[in-house]
């Protein structure tokens, strides 16, 4: 009786740790998928050495503007938390004088 028991824990235990095992797998292999799809990202203003950002350089804004016109995130870009800031800063100050839509159609 005792031993059935025992037996039963065992298989529940290793039911349990092969899937734990299995979701790591799967976890790991779509990060994998994750690395390969965004290869490494970079802050543009920390390779270029760039500290003060000049909201009136439009062209540089607007690459990191969607097309629809909203501030792109950090993840997409590859901003540092530092100059995501300080660009989106600058996009709301050039929004404010006209330089660049609020919203693109
Ligand atoms: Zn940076």
């Amino acid at each position: 009786m005792a031993r059935k028991n025992r037996n039963d824990r065992n298989i529940r235990d290793r039911n349990l740790r092969d899937r734990n095992l299995r979701d790591r797998n799967l976890r790991s292999a779509t990060g994998s998928m994750l690395n390969l799809r965004q290869r490494k990202r970079f802050c543009y203003f920390c390779k270029e050495n760039i500290s003060n950002i000049d909201y009136k350089n439009v062209s540089l804004l607007e690459k990191f503007i969607s097309d629809k016109g909203k501030i792109r995130p950090k993840r997409s870009t590859g901003n540092c938390v530092q100059h995501q800031r300080k660009i989106a800063m600058a996009i709301k100050r050039a929004r404010v004088i006209a330089l660049i839509p609020y919203f693109k159609r």
